[in-house]
């Protein structure tokens, strides 16, 4: 797709310079319209001839669509670049895990429950799955039915997939629960089945085909009913299912880029069969593992997975989190100073930078051994400690603007500031900046605990 410049977009914008969007000109909307920062609606002066084709001008190559509806709603899809650098991705891909039809209720009752309750929080995020996708392996509508059910009724935010080849068991399961499940797989025996059930219940349809290539007609087929689908080239399983898999979906996000018509849709990737095909769980939740990580990176819009064990799903999620982070923002908390636990006037002070991971890496650290301290984050533009100090962002200087804009002299009645070990080089610098005693931490967080015990940092009484 040819890079939309702002000027293309300005030509249809009413030119009025009112500011009733936010911005004081037409020409600031307009830009922030090509960097995804604003909406067309956002202009109340827009008529709906302009309305419609900036609409169409903007819309991204990957069609963005939506799965679910109110607190079960996800959005997919919805990128233009091959390389996050480029502009940034959005819609980072939800994480469907499966349940079956041939599983006892309890047990439905029971994944559907971890699925729901699934989260960690990592760098200040809670991650969590996303959806629960039903998979009918009896082919009785009756059981899936039943499956589908309880898969609602134990779960609260998850988006719902409904997996089956047959349109009768499909029917069955939307009988139960109608609010945009996503229906998969539509492949090339039952799609028109399927794309009539979509369309009669506004439902996105996943098409499923062997190839890339093979998509192609399905999709044709399916546009003829809905303009909502999803496509799954056909996940490799065995010892060469990374690169084959990643392979297919960069093929069909490069189509979508060049404006190749079929591909303008979102990539679903399915790992859940290796639950299947592999006999040992721990070998089929690792490679799962493998996998879906990598299609985080090369092109996943959706994963439907098996497992359920955290080891199995934080790669994936930690993948998902940083790879749909905004190249364009700065990742950073705010500077000052931050209590960790219940620090008073004898409880150690360490410095660090304002760079979102380490602080959290940092605080976490000293959280989760349960450390009394104070905590001074200096402003370092989101800078990491290593980079900082090599680019003269950490000094003495910046460390004693934090000291005298946080009053920390005040709340302690000792002069002695831990540094991280990686900052060693500007021990000098922050002495004679601050007037202050540094000692060199550790090169990792996880270290400082022991650290400042062993250096008897706990309590500083002078
Ligand atoms: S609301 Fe519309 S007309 Fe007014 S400044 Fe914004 S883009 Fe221009």
């Amino acid at each position: 797709m040819a890079q939309l410049s702002a000027m293309d977009v300005y030509n249809l914008l009413p030119k009025a310079n009112c500011g009733a969007c936010g911005c004081k000109t037409c020409m600031e909307f307009a830009t922030k319209l090509v960097n995804r920062e604003a909406k067309p609606e956002d202009c109340p002066k827009l008529d709906d001839e302009s309305l419609e084709k900036l609409q169409e001008l903007l819309a991204p190559p990957v069609k963005e669509l939506t799965i679910g509806e109110g607190d079960r709603e996800v959005t997919v899809g919805g990128d233009e670049v091959m390389f996050r650098h480029e502009l940034s991705f959005f819609n980072p891909p939800p994480v469907f895990v499966t349940v079956y039809d041939d599983m006892e209720e309890d047990e439905i009752a029971g994944k559907t429950e971890e699925i729901q309750e699934f989260q960690v929080e990592r760098v200040g995020e809670v991650l969590k799955l996303d959806g629960v996708a039903v998979v009918s392996r009896t082919g009785d509508p009756e059981k899936y039915a039943r499956a589908v059910e309880i898969a609602v009724e134990r779960s609260e935010d998850l988006a719902v997939a409904l997996i089956t080849t047959d349109p009768k068991v499909m029917e069955a399961g939307l009988d139960v629960f109608d609010e945009r499940p996503l229906l998969y797989p539509a492949t090339e025996e039952n799609v028109e089945d399927l794309a009539k059930l979509a369309a009669d219940g506004d439902c996105p349809l996943g098409l499923h085909a062997r190839d890339v290539e093979d998509l192609v007609p399905l999709v044709v087929e399916a546009q003829q009913y809905t303009d909502d689908l999803l496509l799954d080239p056909g996940t490799e399983f065995g010892p060469h299912d990374v690169v084959s898999t990643t392979d297919k979906l960069a093929e069909i996000r490069k189509a979508a880029i060049e404006e190749f018509e079929s591909f303008g849709y979102p990539t679903l990737v399915t790992t859940f069969p290796y639950a299947f095909l592999e006999d040992d769980p721990v070998k089929a939740a690792r490679r799962e593992s493998y996998l879906a990580s990598a299609c985080v990176l090369r092109y996943a819009d959706i994963l439907i997975m098996d497992t359920v064990e955290p080891w199995a799903l934080l790669p994936v999620l930690t993948q998902r989190q940083c790879v749909y982070t905004d190249p364009r923002e700065p990742q950073e908390v705010e500077p000052g100073l931050y209590r960790i636990g219940d620090p008073d006037e004898n409880s150690p002070v360490l410095v660090t930078t304002n760079f979102t991971l380490t602080y959290h890496c940092v605080a976490g650290d000293l959280e989760s051994a349960d450390i009394d301290c104070w905590l001074l984050v200096i402003d370092t533009g989101g800078l990491a400690v290593d980079v900082s100090v090599a680019g003269g962002q950490f000094t003495g200087e910046a460390v004693k603007e934090v000291i005298e804009e946080t009053d920390i002299e005040d709340k302690v009645e000792h002069r002695v500031l831990v540094i991280p070990g990686k900052a060693a080089a500007v021990k000098g610098d922050v002495e004679d900046a601050t007037g202050w005693d540094v000692m060199i931490g550790t090169q990792d967080s996880s270290e400082l605990p022991e650290f400042l015990e062993k250096e008897g940092l706990l309590r500083i009484e002078e």
